[in-house]
Formats: structure tokens, sequence, C-alpha cells
């Protein structure tokens, strides 16, 4: 066991006794060989090994090393979809290292255990591999194929080990229990070596243009991510930038690239940003004080003030940025804080306890070219910076946020709005899609002719930016690969499809076009920053969100705390009900299994039993049906029959959304964005189950807008929260999409709303609310605060920052707010899983409601808007056109809910 890091011996180490266990750590750690190592070993003694990963494409790529390890013994085959017939049989009983996925799990294998009893009989090791994106309702099936799996070994007498590999998360412990459902050792240490990165959180300014009701709207992301990349590039700082919609990562190369071309003609060059939008206000909140024992990294002398180029001496600030310096401030580089626990942050190589920690550490010096020795002169970035960190050690990685499992190419519009509004939308029942792949098409950059570009070569500049987009063949992956390396490109716009194809290691700077959705997420992409131990640069650009307004004022609470929990429910009964038809199906399930499947099994059962899907008969519940039980279980899809999404010019299938969303997301008129491309629904059909699109390239998106109705069926759980109540429990949400909205894509503005004809769906769920009583409401009512419109903004703003502390989308929630609620009596703000059952989010925020609900306040509070905004209270999916809304009355009610009793 030599040449491991301490984290990969720990957890081979543990397997190999037989304990479960969960490694959690950053990227590039070396995963892999942690369980590769008693993987290898169970085979050469003679047992199979289970490997299961979310995607077909990862599963070959473990092929592929696998192969190159060369040990004959090691009889390693995928089996997924697109393993030939002839070849099934071979797999099944020959080899010993089957790599596959949750679905044909699921479909194929179980429901035909006995055909590989031979390999189940010898099975020592299951591996899940990439789990973090077995989250929400599709991570609650994984749970029960995971304790179907677990039964049918038992049936073949073998008790297998689980390893699984996660990207960093926070108590990976509890949730490899919960995926599982077997006690799991957790390794979470991070040994391997990194560089400092110096962060940057970067608030776009308010514009003049005008959105809903008047309310300010700000730059876009795209438009300000186009600066920077342009700025950094002409600094010779390689940089990719991270962007949610491939017309969005376009936009930026695109936008870029003519910058440099004006460039090109007009030096001596000027950085394009000049104007500081440093936020007065926040100034103090975010940057703490230095910290006194600093060492390498610390700067001695502040940051040369934001306006002030390093090289050329004080620059003015630009025309264009005038609008910034309403805001403008000069302030000197903070030294980020110090971990109180670990006290002072040593240097580069990460501190064995940062790993699972974003540590806010001294600033570094900004990232140094190596090839040429020098720092790249990138004063452009202090100017809008809202605060400046360094993370010694970058925690961590990526839960693939879903990225591995799909989520790009999701059916929401939210992608499109990337580049207004990019951020928000991830349509609610938004799964780990199931899309066909992408046919490959031509690329959009263009590789310059000479491998070595002297980069003083200035007509060749603009070619030194391109977009990136999935579905490249491996060829012009790996010439892109090369072009970068090289530096022929020194920047690169992509969506995050980049997690899915290129290497592109040794880059100096990232930027990240709105946040990515969670921490883990944002560390794998500001991880991907830092080539062979350098330094740094990453930088946040918030987009037209309460969510990522807050985070750039509230440094905190993104370097301070651990990445998220991974969230899911297992116990769900429109989880569990249909795999306890598949488990029976398989082997009749008897009082023995119950455990296995839950708390609420036996419950489930009874209810099945009375509906007549499954029997009971004195030797347990059979299933007798003709139907095949797997049929019932939908695990990435959200319910209902399935909504076809067809090109209509060409009958080609893109995909499809689940009947839940495809109110939402391809209603008529939507701007549907699959896999970064934009269509256009011609027609939802949904007796037909079709919705029939066209390519196209509008310069707007659009919003779904519902009106809903809540009623509460059962409290589950109830405390004190502040003045008021919390409560948790089951809820029926009745919701019609009744228009959508329309916004302008590079700028924000609102271009009204289109009515639409949908029937009312209802949606039995889980939910959080709270309410006030009338002795701590009547003083806010005398004070004149419209209680309506101040719980509505609450409300609106809450959804926008429960997926801080839940790991899920805002369209994973809706909520309902009122000032007289029927079923309380009481003024009530609720906040719902906007899936059937429920998905563990509202739960979450009911276990991090003071948490939440102050974070909610925080990002109504630092919008310096004045009476709201996309960025604070509005929500762009609003059935009441964002009205009533009342901004200080919010803040007043919060206030009230949260003040000691
Ligand atoms: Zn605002
Ligand atoms: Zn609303």
């Amino acid at each position: 066991m030599t040449g491991l890091w301490p984290h990969q011996y720990e957890a081979a180490d543990l397997a190999f006794r037989g304990r479960n266990v969960i490694i959690s750590t950053g990227t590039a750690s070396g995963k892999s060989l942690a369980y590769l190592t008693p993987a290898v070993a169970a085979c050469l003694d003679g047992g199979t090994v289970l490997y299961l990963t979310p995607t077909k494409a990862l599963a070959a790529d473990q092929l592929r090393s696998l192969r190159e390890l060369r040990i004959t013994q090691l009889r390693a085959a995928t089996f997924d979809g697109d393993t030939p017939f002839e070849e099934r049989t071979w797999v099944r009983q020959h080899a010993n290292y089957v790599l596959t996925n949750p679905d044909m799990l699921h479909r194929s294998i179980l429901p035909r255990h006995s055909q590989w009893s031979s390999f189940f009989r010898r099975l020592r090791l299951v591996v899940v591999d990439e789990c973090h994106g077995y989250r929400g309702v599709f991570g609650s099936h994984v749970a029960q194929i995971l304790r179907r799996l677990r039964r049918a070994c038992a049936r073949y007498h073998s008790h297998p080990t689980f390893i699984l590999a996660s990207a960093t998360a926070s108590e990976p412990g509890v949730f490899g229990r919960r995926l599982t459902g077997l006690e799991m050792d957790e390794v979470t240490v991070d040994a391997s070596p990194k560089g400092a990165t110096t962060f940057a959180l970067w608030e776009p300014p308010l514009t003049e243009l005008r959105g809903e009701g008047g309310a300010p709207v700000r730059r876009t992301a795209t438009a300000e991510a186009a600066d920077l990349l342009a700025d950094l590039v002409l600094a010779d700082v390689r940089t990719l930038a991270f962007v949610r919609s491939r017309r969005g990562a376009e936009t930026v190369a695109l936008t870029a690239r003519a910058k440099l071309a004006d460039v090109a003609f007009s030096l001596p060059y000027t950085p394009t940003h000049t104007g500081p939008a440093t936020d007065a206000k926040t100034g103090s909140t975010a940057n703490p004080p230095a910290h006194p024992t600093t060492t390498t990294h610390a700067q001695t002398t502040p940051t040369p003030a934001p306006t002030t180029d390093p090289k050329t001496g004080p620059t003015t600030n630009a025309p264009e940025d005038a609008t910034t310096a309403t805001h403008a401030q000069v302030t000197p580089t903070p030294a980020p804080p110090t971990d109180e626990k670990t006290g002072p942050t040593p240097d580069t190589p990460a501190h064995p306890t940062t790993a699972t920690h974003a540590q806010a550490t001294p600033t570094p010096a900004p990232p140094t070219d190596p090839r040429t020795g020098s720092t790249p002169d990138t004063p452009a970035l202090a100017t809008h910076a809202e605060a400046t960190y360094t993370g010694a050690a970058l925690p961590p990685e990526p839960p693939a946020d879903v990225s591995a499992t799909a989520d790009p190419g999701t059916p929401s519009d939210p992608e499109t709005t990337a580049d207004a509004h990019p951020g928000r939308p991830r349509e609610r029942g938004d799964q780990p899609s199931t899309q066909p792949g992408q046919p490959p098409s031509s690329l959009t950059w263009a590789i310059p002719e000479q491998a070595e570009t002297d980069f003083n070569d200035l007509a060749d500049l603009p070619n030194k930016i391109a977009a990136y987009r999935a579905g490249y063949l491996a060829e012009d992956r790996r010439l892109l690969e090369k072009a970068l390396r090289e530096g022929t490109i020194m920047g690169l716009a992509t969506t995050n499809a980049l997690e899915l194809g290129v290497d592109v290691s040794g880059l100096d700077a990232v930027l990240i076009a709105g946040w990515p959705g969670t921490r883990a997420s944002f560390w794998q992409q500001a991880g991907r920053a830092g080539r062979d131990g350098q330094d740094a640069l990453a930088v946040l650009i918030a987009r037209d969100d309460p969510l990522d307004t807050y985070l750039v004022h509230h440094p905190e609470a993104l370097f301070g705390r651990p990445v998220e929990a991974i969230v899911l429910d297992p116990d769900n009964p429109y989880v569990l009900g249909p795999h306890l038809c598949a488990a029976a199906a398989e082997i009749p399930l008897t009082e023995d299994d119950l455990p296995i499947f839950g708390p609420t099994t036996a419950k489930v059962l009874e209810d099945l039993v009375a509906e007549g899907i499954l029997r009971k008969r004195p030797a347990g519940w059979f299933w007798t049906k003709r139907e095949r039980a797997t049929d019932l279980a939908d695990i990435r899809g959200g319910g209902g029959n399935p909504i076809q999404v067809v090109e209509s010019s060409t009958g080609r299938l893109l995909g499809s959304v689940d009947e839940p969303s495809a109110h939402t997301t391809v209603h008529t008129g939507a701007i549907y964005l699959h896999q970064g491309e934009t269509f256009l629904v011609e027609l939802l059909d949904l007796e037909a189950g079709v919705a029939l699109v066209s390519s196209a390239n509008p310069d707007y998106t659009t919003f779904a807008r519902d009106i809903t109705d809540i009623s509460i069926l059962s409290t589950e759980r109830s405390q004190p929260l502040g003045t008021g109540t919390l409560h948790f429990g089951e809820v029926e949400v009745t919701r019609q999409v009744v228009s959508y909205l329309k916004r302008r894509l590079q700028s924000g503005e609102s271009l009204g709303d289109e009515p639409l004809e949908l029937p009312p769906r209802t949606l039995r769920t889980r939910a959080v609310w709270w309410t006030l009583p009338a002795s701590a409401v009547a003083p806010l009512a005398e004070a004149g605060i419209d209680l309506g419109g101040a719980a509505h903004a609450a409300e609106h703003a809450s959804i926008g920052l429960l997926p801080l502390f839940a790991t899920c989308d805002r369209w994973d929630i809706g909520g309902v707010s009122t000032e007289l609620h029927a079923d309380t009596g009481l003024p009530t703000v609720f906040v719902y899983d906007g899936h059937e059952g429920g998905a563990g989010f509202a739960e979450r925020g009911y276990a991090r409601a003071t948490d939440w609900l102050t974070a909610t306040r925080e990002a109504i509070l630092s919008c310096e808007c004045e009476r709201g905004c996309p960025s604070c209270i509005q929500s762009p999916k609003c059935g009441n056109g964002n009205e009533p809304l009342d901004k200080r009355g919010a803040i007043r009610l919060l206030n009230t809910l949260l003040s000691p009793q």
C-alpha cells in the first residue's frame, strides 16, 4: 500500500476490513485509487465487484483506466444500454468487474437477478462513484435501488462492502447511511497539495433599464464576464469562464473577441474595466480585519487602489463605467479571515483539516505565469471586486452538481436566462435528465494556424478566445486541450459541459458567471484554476437574483462554511412504494425485509395492498400483475406521463420532460433549453404528450407564472421560532400555470406577460411554514405596513435563499404567503417541495430555519434598490406579477419573527 495518500490508504484499509466507507474529498485527490486497491484485490481473490456511476460516459472512462492496468485476471466490462445483447450473457457469466448505472440495476440486473446468480454469489464490493449526484428525488430512488440490491445479495448469501466516492460534502457519513441504509465510516481528509487561490466576488452595477414594476435591472453577469475575460487575456492570464448556457458562453466569447479586436487597433491598451464597484455599505462586512499572523501570502501593503494599474499608474474611470461610479469605493484589499479553529493558515499546501472547509486565508500574490515568471497584471480585477479572499486549500470538489448526471441540458429555461438572469431558472421538477446524447456538431472556435503565436501579434488577439460546449468529438476536444496548453487559446467561455469532456489544467483564472448552485460546484469550478500548485484567481460574478446578491455581500457564507450536505429522502412514500413493488416482484417480501426499506415500509405496504397493487399472503407480499413492476418507478422523472419534446422540422426526439414540469418548461411559447441549445416551443399538446419545438435564437427568455393554493394535510413537527412558530408537514398544493413572462436576454428588461391556458395540477408534498401570532403582527399593521406585501416579499426572498441550505435549485421549491391562512388563522408563509411526496428540501429548511430566514433578511437588506428588484424580493415565476410586494415591510416582518421571544 505504498504510494497512496493517507486518505486513500485509510479508505482502502477500512474496505479491506469489511467496513463500509464513504470517501469525500476534493478534485484530483485520487479517490479512485482508494477503491481500486480493494476492488482489484477482490477480483484477484475470486470475488466480483459492482461499480455504479450516474452516467455511461464515466463508466466508459473507468473501463479505460481499468484496462490500462493490464491485469489479466481482471475481467472488467460495462453493462448499460449500449451493451449489445450478445455481449450481455458474457458479462453476466464471466465478468468479475461490472460497471453500470442505477438505471440498469433497477430495470435489468435486479429484475433478472437469477441470471446474475454467480456474480451476486461472489460479490465482495460495491463501488458507488460520484455519489453526490444522488440527491433529491433521484437520490431517494437510488437509495431504494441500493436496498433492493442488498436484498438480492442476501439471497445469494453475499454481503458486499460498500465504498462510496463523493465530492466534498458536509456530513458524508450521514449521507452515506441514508443512501445505502448501512453503517458508514467517512474519510474526508484531502492531503493532495494545492496552490492558493484569490477569490473576487463581483456585483454588476444597476443600470438605467427598468424591469417589472419599474424595478432597476443590473448589468448582466455575462456582459461583465465578457469584459473580464478580455481584460485577463490581454494581461496574459489563461482564463476559463463558466456561463450557464451555450448561447451565453458564445456571447461571452464573441463579445470578448470584439473587445480584443478593438484593443488590437487602439493601443496602448487601457483596461476596459476601470470603474470600481465595491459597495460602500458592504465594504466593511466583506472585508474583515487583516489577520496579524498572515505569512508569505499576505501582502504587506494594501492592494493598489482599485483604479490604479500597478504597471501604468493611476488611470481614470472610463466613461463607460459611469454607472458604476455611484457605488464606487476604493478599498484596500482585505486579508481574508483565518479559520479560528486552526489558527494561522499555513502556506500553500493544503492543511489537512481544511479539506472540507472552504477556508479563507491571507491574500496571495496574484497568479504568476510560470512561462514568463512574471506576475500577470490584473488591475481590472481589483476594481469591481467586492471582496478578495484566498482559499489556501481549494476545498473541494464538485458535486458534479449533477453535471455528471446530465444536469446541463435539463429542460429548464433557466439556462436561457443565463444570459439575462442566469441563475434563476432551474425549473422545479428539474431532474437529472436522461436526455439523449447530442450529436456532435461543428466547432465554433477556431484554432489559429500556427502553434506558437507571438502574443505581441496583436492582430491575432481575438483568436485567443474561444467558446466550448458539450457534444464535440473526441479529436476536437483534444485539439482544444492542445491549444489551451500551448497558449494559442488563452480564454475559453464554456457551459459546465466542460466537466464531461476536456482536461483543462494549467489555467490561471476562472470566471464564474452566476452562482453555480452549490458551494461544492463553486469549488469545483474555481478548482480549475491553478497549475502545478501555482496560485490562481477565481471570480464569482453575481446575477440579478437574491441568492447571488446575498453571496457577494456575505463572503462568509461562501468561505466560512463547509460545503453542503447532500439531501435526499428515501422514506418518501411516492418513491418507496414503487420500489417495494419492484422488490416484491424480484423476491416476495417478508416481514424480515421490512427494516431494510425503512421505518415507513409497513404503512406503505398496507396502502399498496389496499389499492390492490400488491397481494398479501401468509408468506408475505407478492406482485401478481403481468406488468413489469419496475415501470412504476420513474427514477429520473418527476412522476406523471412524460412529455416528449420533439423538433417539429425533423421529428427528432430531444428528450422528455415529466408532466408536472412540462407546464412550466415547455408550455406553448416557452424558450426551452436543451443541452445548451435554444428552442422555441411551438405547441404543447398535453393529451398527445408532445411538445413541438423548433430551433430558435430569440433575444428574450421566458418564465412561467403560476397561481397556487395550499392546504395543510398534517403537521408532523412544530417548534417555536422567535416570536412565531415553525411547522413542517404534509400539504396539498394546487398550482395552475396562467401566463409567462418574457424578458430581454441581454438587458433583463421585462417584455410583458403572455396568457396561457393550462389545467390546474395538485401536488401532495411536504412544506415548511411559519406563522406569527396576532399580538406580534398588530404593531406592524399599526406602523402602516402592508402585511400581505411584506409576507409575499419575505416568501420570494426565502425561496431564493433556501438553495443555500438545502442542495436544491430555486425551481425545485415553491411558496405561498398569505395575510390570513384558512388552516392556521394567522399570517403564514409556506415553502414547499415541488415534487410529489417531497424531496427533503423543505425539511432541511425546517432544520436550518433560523440561519435560512436570517440570511433571507440579510439578502433583502443588502440590496441597494429602494423598493425591491429581482436581486432581492421579485420572483420571475410569481403568479401575481410580483404584486403586492413591500420591501421594508418584509424586513420589519422578518425582524419581528426572528427577534427573541
Ligand atoms: Zn433589490
Ligand atoms: Zn409571488
